[in-house]
């Protein structure tokens, strides 16, 4: 990687802005339900800390459409790193982000201290990469570092515009993001196997295309399995189905047939009568599904094939639910790939954020992953191959 990272730095008496991801979930009296985003920033900031830098943290928390509004508010997170950190985090609950007192607390920073500005997202420049924002944020530090894995596929002002008024740097956590799953598209220990699942095959077009490149097999599972076995020809009930993606399903089918990658489709499926959890439902031959059913998970003998390929696999991308996890009748494909994934700790295991990662943290499986990407948006979009704007923008090395 030819990026500048923060072991490239000088770091004594500087002070450092860091872009983190704290944008935590957090319950109706604003506590914070899941703090492990904070705890994923640590490494970075205990080492600017230890190198003697004074750091200034940034993030968005929600979608505050660039208004303040005490919803948002990153005061909880401020609360929790300091607790995590072991140490006073100074909070600057500015609706503006950045004002005239933000700059002088900010100058008075010594080695060692910490400080959170309020979410970039109380400001409407924020998203839009434009104005002053970038600027203002910029004039309070002395270098930028960006840690927020998972807003690096957006351009705004606290990732991107920034890294034009100061020199930038990766942390710790985007660099092993990048390294992680860049060595697995580019250089993988083979057999690859990447599964892919979720609702629509429209997310994840691009993610095949691009996997059908590198795989050498490719299984697919949930909701947008239909599509794929319509495109088939099988009768698939009620299932879901985007009609206008049929001949692109029969092309990406056609596309791996002709690249000798192994294209796995479920043999069978667990179809119920309504889209709920208690309803009447058993499992079928994927091109046997009736009239008036839907699928709603891959069935038994598909979860034994794909385990199987995944238990031989030196490489496994997992990115999107089986079946229906969020329902317990429909969650037992999700889980059991989840224990196949596990359960083969010589491989290279990496599973995209979003619901896969909270499948396997649920089933108390993530630290027999080698890496759960912290970004949902910005993971399927590096799978894709894409280059991710957050990224791009930091300072190459001379
Ligand atoms: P995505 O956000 O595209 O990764 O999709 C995740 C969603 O897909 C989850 O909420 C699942 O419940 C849903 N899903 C998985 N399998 C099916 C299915 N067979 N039918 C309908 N929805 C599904």
């Amino acid at each position: 990687m030819n990026k500048v990272t923060v072991k490239d730095l000088d770091l004594q008496n500087k002070k450092v802005l860091v872009r983190c991801d704290f944008n935590v979930p957090l319950d109706e009296d604003g506590n914070i339900t899941d703090d492990n985003r904070i705890k994923s920033s640590l490494p970075t900031i205990n080492y600017l800390l230890d190198n003697g830098a004074a750091v200034i943290l940034m993030s968005h928390l929600g979608r505050p459409k660039g208004r303040p509004s005490k919803e948002f508010s990153l005061k909880p997170v401020a609360e929790r790193l300091s607790l995590l950190l072991d140490k006073k985090v100074i909070f600057q609950d500015c609706d503006k982000v950045v004002d005239s007192e933000v700059k002088n607390a900010a100058a008075k920073l010594n080695s060692g201290d910490v400080m959170l500005l309020q979410n970039t997202r109380f400001r409407e420049e924020e998203t839009k990469n434009s104005g002053n924002f970038a600027k203002d944020l910029a004039s309070l530090g002395h270098i930028f570092v960006n840690d927020a894995f998972g807003t690096a596929h957006r351009a705004h002002s606290s990732n991107v515009g920034i890294c034009e008024h100061l020199p930038s740097a990766l942390g710790f956590l985007v660099e092993k993001e990048i390294k992680v799953m860049g060595s697995a598209l580019k250089d993988p220990t083979r057999p690859l196997t990447a599964i892919l699942g979720g609702a629509k095959v429209s997310d994840k077009i691009a993610v095949i295309e691009n996997l059908l490149n590198i795989a050498d097999n490719v299984l697919i599972g949930g909701g947008m399995m239909y599509t794929f076995l319509k495109a088939k020809g099988y009768n698939i009930g009620n299932s879901l189905l985007e009609e206008d993606k049929i001949s692109l399903a029969k092309e990406l089918i056609d596309k791996a047939a002709s690249k000798d990658v192994n294209l796995l489709l479920p043999l069978d499926s667990v179809v119920a009568k309504e889209f709920k959890n208690d309803t009447e439902f058993f499992t079928r031959s994927s091109d046997k599904i009736p009239q008036g059913y839907m699928g709603l998970d891959i069935g038994k003998e598909t979860i034994e094939i794909f385990s199987n390929l995944v238990k031989k696999s030196k490489t496994i991308i997992w990115n999107g639910p089986l079946g229906v996890f969020e329902m317990d009748n429909f969650a037992k494909g999700t889980n059991s790939i989840a224990e196949a994934i596990a359960s083969n700790e010589d491989a290279i295991s990496i599973i995209g954020g979003g619901d896969s990662a909270a499948a396997v943290e649920k089933a108390g499986l993530a630290d027999k992953i080698t890496h759960i990407s912290t970004g949902g948006g910005a993971s399927l979009e590096f799978l894709e191959g894409k280059i991710l704007p957050g990224i791009e923008a930091v300072s190459n090395k001379e």
